[in-house]
């Protein structure tokens, strides 16, 4: 899919004050700076659309962009990040989860891996809800090019392993690096086609 447009729509922490749910839509997730903004810029091409920033938990809100005027890219605040309060987080938990169970419209949620670090606790248990809620996802594993070819497919069958504890067979997934840009294509396509 080629982006002709990409344009900001609305930022809002209630997801009743969302757009209206006429079209589809993807949500991007993942703990603070595991490279989501960087990943949706350079999937749009909008080096700006998302903002990119050294203090991680920055983006606490539910960020809606309008794609070709034909579907929602979806930001969602980064999850997890040790500095902010419990209580804050808390905060994002709720407006995440009053979210997802409530946009029908939301076709599937992509939820980003830093490639480099070992599975962690509050990204396998995120993924355990959706799966409990019955929420579509897939993984998109971030900054590839941080790694040598080998180190990646090392990680990638060191996740599979760890999610196949719990899960009888591992979601679709991606390898991206938004340096590169490898891997955005791809996602790119996998909405097409559900947008089909
Ligand atoms: P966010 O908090 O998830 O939105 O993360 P950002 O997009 O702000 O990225 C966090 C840091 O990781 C920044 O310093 C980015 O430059 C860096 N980063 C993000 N994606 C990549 C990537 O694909 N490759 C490399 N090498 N660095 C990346």
């Amino acid at each position: 899919m080629e982006i002709k447009q990409a344009k900001f729509v609305m930022s809002n922490s209630d997801h009743k004050k969302c757009p209206n749910k006429s079209l589809p839509e993807y949500a991007f997730i993942g703990r603070s700076n595991v490279g989501k903004s960087s990943l949706i810029n350079a999937m749009t091409n909008f080096s700006k659309l998302a903002k990119t920033s050294g203090t991680p938990g920055k983006t606490q809100l539910i960020n809606h962009f309008l794609i070709n005027e034909d579907w929602y890219l979806v930001d969602l605040p980064g999850y997890g990040y040790a500095k902010v309060s419990k209580t804050l987080r808390a905060d994002f938990r709720k407006i995440i989860d009053g979210y997802l169970l409530n946009r029908e419209n939301l076709l599937c949620t992509f939820v980003l891996i830093d490639i480099r670090h070992a599975p962690q606790k509050i990204d396998l248990e995120f993924m355990e809800w959706m799966g409990k809620k019955g929420l579509p996802f897939v993984i998109v594993f971030t900054k590839q090019d941080k790694l040598k070819p080998g180190a990646v497919t090392n990680a990638v069958d060191k996740y599979t392993a760890k999610l196949m504890e719990t899960w009888a067979e591992m979601p679709p997934y991606f390898v991206t690096s938004s340096e590169t840009k490898v891997g955005l294509d791809d996602i790119l396509d996998f909405i097409e086609q559900i947008n089909r």
